[in-house]
Formats: C-alpha cells, structure tokens, sequence
C-alpha cells in the first residue's frame, strides 16, 4: 500500500497573510517525523530558509505534490502555545497585518532562533543508526580518543564543548569529530533565570487601608485566575506601583508569571531598582536595547516558564509566555504603547485581548487613565480600583496659571527671555529655601526654527514637512522625524545674508542657557532623551538629583516618567499650550495627562508642591482643570466634545495613509482611491488630505479617515474598499485602526 506523504501548514515570518503547506520532515529512519501545532520549523520558502511556527488547521489534500517542499529543519525552542497562536490570529485580524509580520514578533526573530537559544551542550546520541559501523555488531569503530568522550559524556547532556574535551582528556576537535559522525549531538539550553519566589525578608511596606484593599482585591483575581481587567486609578504618590507588587508577589506563589508593561522601560531605573528591593533579585527585562544574547536568553527563559516576572516595553506582550498569570499596564494613557511602524497595534489594548486568552486579570494604572478606558470603566467592561490620596498624606501641589499676555518674559542680554517675572521669583524661592525646581518644556534642542532676518527663508528638512531644530551642544541642525542633521550654515541658504539666522521659540537646551544667565549660583542640568543617551546616563542623572547635586532640572518629557524625587517642590511649565496646536483628536486629552504627571513631580515628600504654568490661552478647559485640580470635569468636558463629533471612543476610526515618492503617482492612485470609496450606512471615508507630515523621510503622504459608528468594525470597511484597487509597486497603503493621533 503507498501511504501518502503527511503534510502540515507552516506559518512563515513573511509579511504574508496565511500559512502555507509544508510536507513533514523525514527522519533518518526514513519516516515522516510528526509534529504538533506550534512547533518552530526552518521552511525553504524560494530560494531561502526561513524559520515558521506549524499552524494549526490540516493542509489542503488536493495541492499536487511535487509542490510542495519539505519541512528543513525542526527547531529545539518551545512549542508556541495555543493561546498565543490564536493571539497572533487575533492581532493579525484586528490590525490588519499579515499573519506572518505579527508571528514575526512573537518569534523575535532573528535573534531568538539565531544558533538557537543561550549555552551550546553536548549529549549522547542514544538511538543511533548511522551506517559507518561494523558490520557485525553494527556498532560505529573508534579510535580510543573518541571512545574515551564517549565513555565520559551522559545521555542526558549539560556538557560543554571545554568540559567535555577536558574531562576526556582529548583535544576539542575529537569532540567535534564524534558530533559530525552522528554519535553525539549538541544543543542548546535554557539560561537558568534562578529566579522565584521572592525571599521572606523582601517584604513590601505596611499597606494603607485604602492600598490594603485594592492590593487584596487584585490578588484574590490573580489567586481566581479568571480574566477581569482592572483599572487601578491613583494620583502619582498614591501607592499604585506598592499595590501592584503585591499581586506580582501572589502570581509568582501561584507560579504563574507576570507581565508589567512600561511605557519607557529604557528610562525605567528607579522601577527596576525598587523591584530588585521588593523581591530580591532582577526581573527579565524586554526592549529593544537588550544584547542579541541576552535576547536570545530571556526569549527562551520566557517560554520555558523560567522568568517568572518580565517587566518591558510594548513588544514584550508578544512573548511566548508559558503560563501568564498577571499583566499590568503601568501608565496605561502613554502613547507610546501605540506602535506606529510595521504591525500597527496598540499594546494596552492588545494587552487586554491577551490577559483574555490567558484567562488571567489585567490591570490598566494610572493618575490620568485615558477617556477610552474610563468610558469602559462607565460601560461596566473594566472595573476600577480607586486610591485616594498620596501615600503619607503629602498633599497634591497648588497649580496656579501665569497669564503670558500679562506676564511677559523679560529680553535677556542674549535675546529673548521665556521664564516670566512669577515664574523667575518662585525659582529664586525655591532655590533660597535649598528645594529643588524642575522647568518642563516638551522640545528638544536649542530653537526649534531658524529664520533668516533678512528674506525670511526657513530652513527645513529637505526629507519632510519639519522644521530643522537647532541643536546648540552641537552645533548642528537636526530633523526630529527622519533624522536627518547638517551643520548650522554661517549665511543664509537662500539669500546668503550674512549674519542673518535667528533661532526662534525656545528648545530646552535654550531654558538652561536662561537658567544659568538667572541664577548663576544654581546647578543646572539638562534632562531630555538625547542626554540620556544610555540608561546608565540616566541613572547617573537621576542620583545627582536625587543627591540633591542639581537644584535646577530642565526637562523634556522624561522627566515626567514616574521619577520620585523628594526636595523638589516647584515644577515651572514653560510652555503650557504647545501641545494644543495641531487640532489632534487627542491634543488635549495628552497634553493634560502630561503636564498633570509633570506636576505631579513637585512635592512628593513632607514638602508641598507648587505648580506654575505659563500659559497664553488660561481659559482653556485643559489650563482651568488642571488648575482646579479635577481630572474627572476634564474627562467629562473632553467625552462631551468627542461624543459630539462622533470621534473614539464614541465612534471608531481608521487611518490609511497613503505614501510613494512620486507625488504625482501617488495623487493618481489616491484619486482612483476616493472614486472606488463605498456607500455605507454608519461610515463614512473622508480624504484624501495631506497627512500630517506630508512629506516624511522623502516619501509624499496622502491620507483618508475611515469613521464609522462604535458598532460597525472599519476593518471589514478597509478591506473591501482597499482590496478593490492594486497599488502601484512604489506605493505603500498603510491601515492604522484605532490611530493614536492625527
Ligand atoms: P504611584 O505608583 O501611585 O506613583 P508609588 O507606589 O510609587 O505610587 O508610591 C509613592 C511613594 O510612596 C514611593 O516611594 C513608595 O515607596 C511610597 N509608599 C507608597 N505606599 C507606601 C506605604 N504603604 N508605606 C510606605 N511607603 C509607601
Ligand atoms: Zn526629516
């Protein structure tokens, strides 16, 4: 009887939408090895070899044979779960992106498969039937070298290639030898993350009442391992991170793991060292700037239920967790949980999909949670845990508004002023009574326009619609969106007037050249991404502030990540309105959560905080909110503003942008796009417009707006109407659901 070849379906880490079929791999013995949905498998796939995952589903019977190619090779990494199968399934689906990019993330590849995972070993090849042997007892022949490895070493491995050699007292290439015979084989193994319960000693403070029962709430749903999403909403202060710790600490007693997701794990030190405090020893960490190795490690740790506790950046919810018990999303509001560059997804969101699919809680904190999420507190999807005050009674600080038009900064000998006369007096104050003061403006570099005096020209980058901002420290010019940097010209580009460029607006490497101009007895420094270039920069800037050996920080917003720093109490906001410009759906919304975490910065101990925002526009909700200190009339003034216009999460959006280098071609495409637009009831498809940054990275950028009631899905709407047309090779179509900010 002539049995047909098996077959499976083999998901690859292309950008490709379905899984294709596979014949299964023969074994030496000349049979098909079976193997079970979420294997790792190296496929060829044309001409290369790629690594895929074997899906679930049976390949299709009727394809001929002679198509299809052989599995090549069969990983020895973790079988994918089934849950997180279904998960890439769900992302895939939701976000629109093909199947293959979103495994591709899962799978971190390259580096969690490169050489396999962590130490190379050797073990004994048991059931060996390899043919250069002795024909009578068809055992292989050895030289008394290889005879000696094979008398030391074990069938169940942990032999390194030195060890081994050492041991049998041969040299390594005898070793090698045998391998390539067949007798003995090596692989790879799991780092040991020694990493579990947490010691005894390593308990956290005595809980508030308040904190007490959150904390108890949140760990009998992590003990019930049921899904439920918390939200866990707490001014800055207020003991959100304690109470969270304690459900860690269950999830590891049930030996589940845990996920904490960080907005900016990079800047994340003073987190990481109160964990370490807390229970003793390190958690897994996942972001991108982890060492290829270290990488590898933690990918397969993770998957081998050998980290109990991973704490990372967004992509650290695609991991292949074993047994996840417990996901928190710290800051849960931040956008940089959006991921906006290849597979398009929201981690918080995705983040819920997933703690469903682990049938395990999620829990969203924040001081300022996002309207969507407080609309699901409303709706009665996501519960809330609420603390009230800040730990130890410390009060919240006074924010008081310091009208620009009234108030107007003084010229400085060197050009214009930004700090106002109120603003100047609460800094001299503060300094006086040897506290700290932080001023706060959102731009990095020192001007973010340079201007010739004479015709007026701009200069800008020739690779986008941006501005170059000028970065005094090193004298050069920089494009915040492609990068692109040149170095400042001493004429005028255009009209080559000498002496005629201006920066204008202020950077905050500008701030600091005012600050060190006012208080010349100050120690001033400078807080902002492209200071804080690695995280032991920041780290080491963080102990000189919280050594007290600065009193004057100037920041942009990384100084609004969580830091605690006890003697500071003034908090000076140069510019309030910036983020309101730009008719951002989420303009407002994020610039109160900004300045409301930057306040929140000023007076975290015994001393009281106070808050000044320099503003031009004070009767703005966001402005007199913050003032008044109430978050929740602002998610209500900012509901009914949305609501009213139809915008998320009252109605549900999509974005596709549209992009190529030939602007004329793409125009073309766009209005062929817009004639093919579909009637539908509840939806509607606006644009093309420019988008944003109609010109970025050399590429022309076109946009339409899919808006459509919260009960009709703009996906399907995308589909159909994009599946209509091909685009040109050089034209890129990117759907973006549920966009961040537009
Ligand atoms: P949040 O995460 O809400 O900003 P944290 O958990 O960081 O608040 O707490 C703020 C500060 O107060 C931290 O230094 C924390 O250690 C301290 N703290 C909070 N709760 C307690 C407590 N019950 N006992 C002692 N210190 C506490
Ligand atoms: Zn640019």
């Amino acid at each position: 009887m002539n049995k047909q070849p098996l077959r499976c379906r083999v998901q690859v880490i292309l950008p490709i939408e379905r899984p294709y079929d596979y014949l299964l791999p023969y074994g030496s013995d000349g049979i098909q090895v079976e193997l079970e949905p979420g294997q790792v498998v190296m496929v060829p796939v044309g001409r290369r070899i790629l690594p895929g995952v074997v899906w679930d589903g049976v390949a299709d019977e009727n394809v001929p044979l002679k198509k299809l190619k052989e599995i090549a090779e069969v990983s020895e990494v973790p079988t994918l779960r089934e849950e997180l199968r279904k998960f890439v399934e769900w992302v895939a689906n939701y976000t629109l992106s093909p199947q293959g990019s979103v495994l591709k993330m899962a799978l971190s590849v390259p580096q969690a498969l490169e050489n396999l995972v962590g130490q190379k070993l050797y073990r004994l090849v048991t059931d060996n039937p390899k043919e250069e042997g002795d024909a009578d007892t068809g055992k292989p022949r050895l030289t008394s070298a290889r005879q000696k490895v094979i008398d030391v070493i074990t069938d169940s491995g942990g032999w390194t290639l030195a060890d081994l050699a050492r041991e049998a007292g041969v040299s390594s290439s005898v070793v090698k030898g045998l391998e390539k015979l067949g007798l003995i084989e090596s692989y790879f193994d799991a780092p040991d993350f020694s990493f579990s319960v947490p010691k005894p000693d390593a308990v956290g403070p005595v809980l508030s009442p308040d904190q007490k029962a959150a904390s108890d709430d949140l760990v009998s749903r992590v003990q019930d391992q049921a899904f439920s999403t918390v939200v866990l909403d707490g001014v800055t202060g207020s003991g959100k991170t304690e109470v969270y710790f304690e459900a860690i600490e269950a999830a590891i007693k049930e030996g589940r793991q845990a996920l904490v997701l960080l907005p900016e794990i990079a800047l994340s030190s003073q987190w990481l060292d109160r964990f370490k405090k807390r229970f003793g020893v390190a958690p897994a960490e996942w972001h991108s700037d982890l060492t290829p190795a270290l990488r590898r490690k933690t990918w397969r740790a993770v998957a081998a239920g050998k980290a109990p506790v991973v704490v990372g950046a967004r992509s650290a919810l695609m991991l292949p967790y074993r047994d996840l018990g417990l996901i928190i999303v710290d800051e849960e509001h931040e956008g940089s949980f959006k991921q906006e560059d290849g597979v398009y997804y929201h981690a918080r969101d995705m983040a819920v999909v997933r703690a469903k699919g682990c049938s395990c809680p999620i829990v969203l904190a924040s001081a300022t949670p996002a309207l969507e999420t407080m609309v699901n507190v409303q709706n009665g999807r996501y519960e809330r845990l609420i603390l009230p005050g800040r730990h130890g009674g410390a009060g919240m600080p006074d924010v008081e508004l310091i009208d620009l038009r009234f108030d107007k900064p003084e010229r400085l000998q060197s050009g214009p002023g930004w700090l106002s006369q109120a603003l100047r007096g609460a800094i001299r104050q503060t300094l006086e009574a040897g506290e700290q003061a932080m001023l706060f403006l959102n731009r990095r570099g020192y001007a973010p326009l340079t201007l010739c005096r004479t015709c007026g020209h701009r200069l800008q980058c020739p690779h986008c619609t941006a501005w170059l901002v000028e970065h005094r420290r090193f004298r050069r010019l920089q494009c915040h969106h492609c990068g692109f940097s040149a170095s400042l010209p001493e004429n005028c580009p255009s009209c080559e007037a000498e002496d005629s460029l201006v920066p204008c607006g202020p950077g905050v490497e500008r701030i600091v050249e005012e600050a060190k101009l006012l208080f010349p007895e100050a120690n001033v420094a400078l807080m902002a991404s492209d200071t804080m270039t690695s995280p032991a920069a920041t780290k080491a800037m963080v102990d000189r502030i919280q050594n007290r050996e600065v009193n004057l920080l100037v920041g942009t917003q990384v100084v609004a990540k969580g830091y605690h720093f006890p003697f500071l109490t003034l908090v000076g906001v140069v510019d309030a309105d910036l983020g309101l410009f730009g008719g951002d759906l989420r303009a407002a919304e994020r610039t109160f959560q900004l300045l409301h975490q930057v306040a929140g910065r000023a007076g975290r101990a015994e001393h009281k905080g106070r808050v000044l925002l320099q503003t031009s526009d004070p009767k703005h909700p966001v402005m007199q909110t913050l003032k008044e200190g109430d978050r929740d009339k602002f998610l209500e003034i900012e509901a009914e503003t949305r609501a009213r216009g139809h915008l998320p999460p009252f109605g549900r959006l999509a974005a596709v942008i549209v992009s190529g280098p030939d602007e004329s071609e793409l125009d073309n495409f766009c209005a062929s796009l817009a004639r093919s637009i579909p009637q539908i009831d509840g939806a509607q498809i606006l644009g093309p417009a420019p988008a944003p940054l109609a010109l970025l990275r050399g590429k022309f950028r076109r946009r339409f707006l899919i808006m459509s009631k919260r009960t009709i899905a703009p996906q399907g709407i995308a589909r159909s109407w994009l599946a209509q047309l091909k685009a040109p090779s050089r034209i890129k179509v990117i759907v973006d659901i549920d966009p961040y900010s537009f």
